[in-house]
């Protein structure tokens, strides 16, 4: 199977399980992309898959503030923002068949059911759901995957998880061994009365999952202390794990450090080994530089995020990120500045303050006027201004009413009777009732304008940019614009949908109407983030008076 280091096409896909035990919030999403980047850069082709137990069809509708970002993948799907995590560390582009939930798995079986296809059947969660769950994890079994890492939401013991983990014991039952491996996440935490770690939950979580007849091969033990050869020792013996597969995993400052200390702790190793494979060192010098860059990051620079959802750290995930790579990639020590769009006076104070401002994507009317305002202060004083998705919108609104003249423009999302819908409805989309999946969403092609700031910081002509949008930019108003100094400077190769816009006449004021953000990863940061950053660098060297 293993030639010279490296692999030939083994006979079936290997899975790696990861689950969570204790509490949420532990990271597994991490800890998965931190695995992935580690085989990765051995030599494996990986892919990701989280399946989340809730019934939603989708995360798609669901508000940010319960369920942090919705992450889309380049052929459009809705997704949990793990996913985020797998392409931020791997660079892997991941797909639909990367995130199930229950609600998908259910709807699969109802539907069929009704249309008849399993007529006389008593349809039960074994085994018609956890049939359907097994198939979602076989999607990944193909010839372009060697290892496939499959993330499974919520913690053992929910009652929504029951009818993944009871398909992964039959999966595993039904493969070869040593085609699969279980990791389990768990918690070990420090008590300060007693002044010790404790293993009693992870424990008691280790039990639940061998209640359900899954026996994990690796703890992955989450700690804010060392965990000593001693402890070490005691969870192998009451988990049943062989001792140099219990893993630390201390907390960190920087996620990133994350896969370059699980590879100190020899879990890459171990997992190979697990899967017989031999295969040469990880390649993880560019990791390691990149995490010196970090280290060395002198230049301060502060830019706002003015948004609606500033509160929750997991709401513009891949916004905070890629600001972050295209920081860390300039050696810049950034702040950023979270301002709810919907305290005006904050807003207004901010060009004291800030180096530039990034206004993200969003739907709805709260807090839009704080956006609007934030690209007027942008515009007029001449500070790097960035806005995404309803951020271009917003920034077009806003130049329509101030630059134009247009008073009342609008978006017809914002506002239905305005007399200039600047911002509307595609023809596509105005009969569509329906609010799951329905908007214009993944991957599309943009022509660059050439010598735009666009077109230099990419440095090409056509790029392929993920979106999420119903609303377009109307283009009964491009003259208008245009005879005002805006340039339209990335296009649908049609021409019809104006992908991108921005100011000649100002250092960096762009727009997009896709999202760049969920295209950035941590050793390829994107280019109009490196652009905005860029910008914002430059007008920090300004003497503000
Ligand atoms: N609400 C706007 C639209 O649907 C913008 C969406 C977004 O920012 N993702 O077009």
């Amino acid at each position: 199977m293993v030639e010279s280091g490296k692999l030939t096409r083994q006979q079936r896909t290997k899975y790696i399980f990861i689950t969570g035990g204790v509490v949420s919030s532990l990271g597994k999403g991490i800890a998965a992309a931190s695995i992935g980047l580690l085989l990765k850069s051995r030599g494996c082709r990986i892919q990701f898959q989280k399946l989340d137990p809730y019934l939603n069809v989708d995360p798609g509708t669901m508000n940010p503030y319960q369920h942090g970002e919705v992450y889309i993948t380049a052929d459009g799907a809705e997704t949990d923002l793990d996913l985020g995590h797998y392409e931020r560390f791997t660079g892997i582009e991941t797909t639909r068949n990367s995130n199930f939930t229950a609600g998908r798995i259910y709807m699969k079986v109802i539907q069929e059911e009704r249309l008849g296809s399993t007529l006389g059947e008593t349809i039960q969660v074994v085994p018609h759901i956890t049939n359907e769950i097994k198939n979602c994890i076989l999607k990944l079994d193909t010839p372009e995957v060697d290892i496939a890492i499959v993330e499974i939401g919520g913690t053992v013991g929910d009652i929504e998880s029951l009818p993944f983990l009871e398909a992964l014991r039959q999966f595993n039952l039904e493969r070869e061994s040593g085609d699969i491996l279980f990791i389990h996440l768990t918690l070990v935490p420090f008590i300060k009365a007693a002044g010790e770690l404790k293993t009693k939950p992870t424990q008691h979580s280790v039990a639940r999952l061998r209640e359900i007849g899954i026996q994990p091969q690796v703890l992955l033990c989450r700690s804010e202390q060392e965990i000593d050869a001693d402890l070490k020792r005691k969870l192998s013996l009451f988990c049943s794990v062989r001792r140099e597969a219990v893993i630390e995993a201390r907390d960190v400052r920087d996620v990133y450090e994350v896969p370059l200390l699980l590879a100190k702790e020899g879990l890459d190793e171990l997992i190979l080994k697990h899967f017989g494979l031999q295969l040469k060192k990880p390649a993880m010098e560019d990791w390691q530089k990149m995490l010196d860059k970090v280290r060395r990051a002198a230049t301060p620079l502060t830019i706002a995020v003015v948004g609606k959802y500033i509160g929750l750290q997991d709401a513009y995930k891949s916004i905070y990120e890629a600001l972050n790579h295209a920081a860390v990639d300039a050696g810049v020590a950034l702040t950023v500045l979270r301002v709810s769009s919907e305290n005006l006076a904050e807003v207004r104070k901010l060009p004291t303050k800030i180096s530039g401002i990034l206004v993200p994507g969003g739907f709805g009317t709260r807090g839009i006027d704080g956006k609007v305002l934030a690209a007027r202060l942008c515009r007029e004083k001449k500070i790097p201004f960035f806005g995404i998705c309803l951020g271009m919108q917003l920034a077009a609104v806003e130049f329509a009413q101030n630059a134009c003249k247009l008073e009342s423009a609008n978006s017809l999302e914002m506002d239905p009777s305005t007399p200039h819908a600047v911002i509307a409805l595609m023809d596509s989309q105005k009969n569509i009732r329906a609010k799951g999946g329905t908007m214009r969403l993944g991957n599309y092609p943009c022509h660059l304008v050439a010598d735009s700031k666009a077109a230099k910081a990419y440095g090409r002509d056509v790029v392929l940019e993920r979106h999420r949008h119903r609303f377009e930019f109307n283009n009964e108003y491009r003259e208008a614009f245009e005879r005002q100094g805006m340039t339209f400077s990335g296009l649908s190769p049609d021409k019809h949908l104006v992908e991108l816009m921005e100011l000649a006449s100002h250092p960096w004021f762009v727009g997009c109407q896709f999202h760049p953000e969920f295209r950035s990863s941590v050793l390829s940061p994107h280019p109009l983030f490196k652009g905005f950053i860029g910008a914002a660098l430059a007008y920090n060297r300004l003497p503000h008076g």
